[in-house]
């Protein structure tokens, strides 16, 4: 892996004619798997990230690949680089405890580094993805979400910087879009959880996997009746690829998650069948955070239809091989401590 301050300058036409490709927040949970699939399909890829809240061990099974390069750099400074074919913008913390730690910065992140992108895609003539969220449809009216529902956001909570800051760069994207002619893509992805996700994280799966493992009570937040629906890392990054690639016309927002909707006291007791304790941890009921959504499910008509994509992997599988990821991390050895 080369880590650098500058741009790398592009290699000599990659395999199988692929891509120059830059990443930003590829050194996260999502990012990470991204940049992976990609350098598998023979593109290059520059992952530009802070490191704020991603780790150089997602990445580490990526640093002896010739076409990969991490450039640390915090996208709300401008970047300078040439013959980009295709950015994918992920750069922002996406769990409610660490968007929340620097809200200023994590809006900053959202619109500041989404005119950043979008300039950079506009001198480089690129292609560029947002990777948007459904907390723009805040606690919904509307269920499930499909995404000509505006959202039910409220704009001066805690959970507003992200939110906010998700729905300006939407808005910057498109109008980028219709006022400069840039070809942009838009994904509003719901809940999604995998390997690579933080000890710490804070996102209900990997606390609750890390609890488990590590025999602590769990945590389940209100009464554990409010809905998500979780979708596998590896359909997530399948769609987002789809999408990228999906003909010029078609630039979002299309909502990209897993609909199959549960409740959190339901999804604690799956994670308990397969982190497979004998003695389940007793359940530990903590405050409902403000503004946290009641409900939310993804409607993916849309994704089906333009882009061919629904999610492959059911829950069942996708926490078996999350449940491996956090068990090789040696995490029923060590007290890790979650909030
Ligand atoms: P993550 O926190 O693991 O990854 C975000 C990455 O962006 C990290 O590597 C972080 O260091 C980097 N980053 C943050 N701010 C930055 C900045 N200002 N400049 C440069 N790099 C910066 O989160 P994730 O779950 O991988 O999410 C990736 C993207 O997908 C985010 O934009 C998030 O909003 C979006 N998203 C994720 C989910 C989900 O369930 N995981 C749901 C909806 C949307
Ligand atoms: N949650 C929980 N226990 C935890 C962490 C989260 O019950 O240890 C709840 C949280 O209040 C929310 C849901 O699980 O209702 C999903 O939270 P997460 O932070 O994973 O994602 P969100 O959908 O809120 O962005």
């Amino acid at each position: 892996m080369m880590m650098d301050m500058r741009a790398p300058a592009p290699m000599q036409g990659g395999k199988h004619g692929g891509k120059r490709i830059l990443v930003a927040g590829g050194a996260g949970f999502i990012g990470s798997h991204l940049c992976a699939r990609l350098l598998r399909e023979g593109h290059e890829v520059i992952c530009l990230d802070s490191l704020r809240t991603g780790s150089l061990r997602n990445i580490a099974a990526l640093s002896n690949h010739p076409g990969f390069t991490l450039v640390r750099h915090d996208v709300i400074v401008p970047y300078e680089a040439r013959d980009i074919d295709q950015i994918y913008n992920l750069a922002c913390p996406a769990s409610p405890v660490h968007y929340q730690i620097d809200p200023v910065h994590t809006l900053r992140s959202c619109v500041e580094g989404a005119i950043r992108l979008l300039d950079l895609a506009q001198r480089t003539g690129a292609r560029i993805l947002q990777a948007s969220t459904s907390e723009v449809y805040g606690d919904p009216h509307v269920h499930p979400q499909r995404e000509d529902y505006w959202g039910n956001v409220n704009p001066v909570g805690p959970r507003s910087c992200y939110d906010e800051g998700k729905r300006c760069a939407e808005t910057l994207f498109l109008d980028y879009g219709r006022q400069n002619g840039l070809s942009i893509k838009i994904a509003r992805i719901f809940n999604t959880y995998g390997p690579h996700m933080a000890v710490g994280d804070g996102r209900v799966v990997s606390n609750l996997i890390v609890q488990a493992l590590g025999g602590q009570p769990l945590t389940l937040y209100g009464d554990g009746r409010q809905t998500r629906a979780f979708c596998y890392v590896d359909d997530l990054v399948e769609g987002l690829v789809r999408l990228m690639n999906s003909p010029a016309p078609v630039t979002g927002p299309v909502n990209l998650g897993n609909p199959q909707e549960i409740s959190m006291l339901t999804l604690a007791r799956h994670v308990l069948r397969e982190v497979g304790k004998d003695e389940a941890p007793p359940i530990q009921f903590r405050e409902l955070p403000v503004d946290d959504p009641t409900q939310r499910c993804p409607d993916i008509a849309l994704a089906r239809s333009t882009l061919g994509w629904q999610p492959r992997i059911d829950l069942e599988t996708g926490l078996r091989r999350t449940v491996a990821y956090f068990r090789q991390l040696g995490l029923e050895r060590i007290d890790a401590p979650v909030q």
